[in-house]
């Protein structure tokens, strides 16, 4: 799975698994670094993830500029991506959503917590960023290396960040995983919803059974999720 040419033939069947299970629609976008290229990322050009094809994947310095645009339009929000791998070495992807369950959480304060084994990747902590803390009235949107380095800086050493009155990211130490993450955090977010409609006492994972978790959850159980998914989008499946 090292070659580069599968690992862009996997983010484009990425594009269209986080399309297909709604985490992103029209808007949001995942990108991967280059295995060989720390200072490098490939992202598609500006185009809705359930369209993506090869030819629309690009390549990029962590400082968002593209290598060869070949006369496609960029991504605005770039800068989500540059800003986590500048911060984070040991990310390999990251994704950028405006899944719905995950709004509220990061509009009200009320704290997003794992309820189940499966959503434990998204971490026993899930920060969240204001952009108007540091940015004041902006469009929402994250266009400058400022804002993206100031998200990586919330997002710190976990995997997930919500985005208030936007959206969310979620960085991973590899692709399948990270759509992993991004697939059960939306998962999270409607089941707590549901849980805390109906008790005002839910059980959440306890922080240690969270660690023990994200820990064993390995790259043979991802893998069962993504032949699922690729299949499920008519897209070639490598171990
Ligand atoms: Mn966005």
């Amino acid at each position: 799975m090292a070659k580069l040419d599968d690992l862009l033939e996997d983010l484009v069947t990425a594009n269209h698994v986080l399309a297909k299970l709604g985490i992103v629609d029209s808007f949001g976008h995942i990108s991967i670094r280059h295995p060989d290229r720390p200072d490098r990322f490939f992202l598609s050009c500006s185009r809705a993830p359930e369209r993506v094809k090869r030819d629309d994947i690009l390549e990029f310095n962590l400082d968002c500029e593209v290598i060869d645009a070949r006369g496609k339009q960029l991504y605005t929000e770039r800068p989500i991506h540059g800003g986590a791998y500048q911060a984070r070495p040991d990310v390999m992807c990251v994704i950028h959503n405006h899944s719905p369950g995950v709004i509220p959480y990061g509009i009200t304060g009320h704290k997003m917590r794992p309820v189940m084994h499966m959503c434990a990747t998204i971490g026993h902590e899930v920060p969240i960023w204001d952009q108007h803390t540091k940015f004041g009235d902006t469009d929402l949107l994250v266009r400058t290396m400022a804002q993206g380095h100031d998200l990586a800086k919330k997002l710190g050493k976990g995997g997930t960040c919500l985005m208030r009155g936007h959206g969310c990211v979620v960085a991973g130490p590899y692709m399948r995983r990270t759509v992993y993450t991004a697939i059960y955090l939306e998962l999270n977010a409607k089941l707590q919803m549901q849980a805390e409609a109906m008790s005002k006492k839910v059980k959440f994972l306890t922080k240690g059974e969270t660690k023990k978790v994200a820990e064993t959850t390995s790259p043979a159980n991802v893998n069962r999720a993504w032949e699922n998914w690729c299949r499920s989008v008519d897209r070639p499946y490598k171990e």
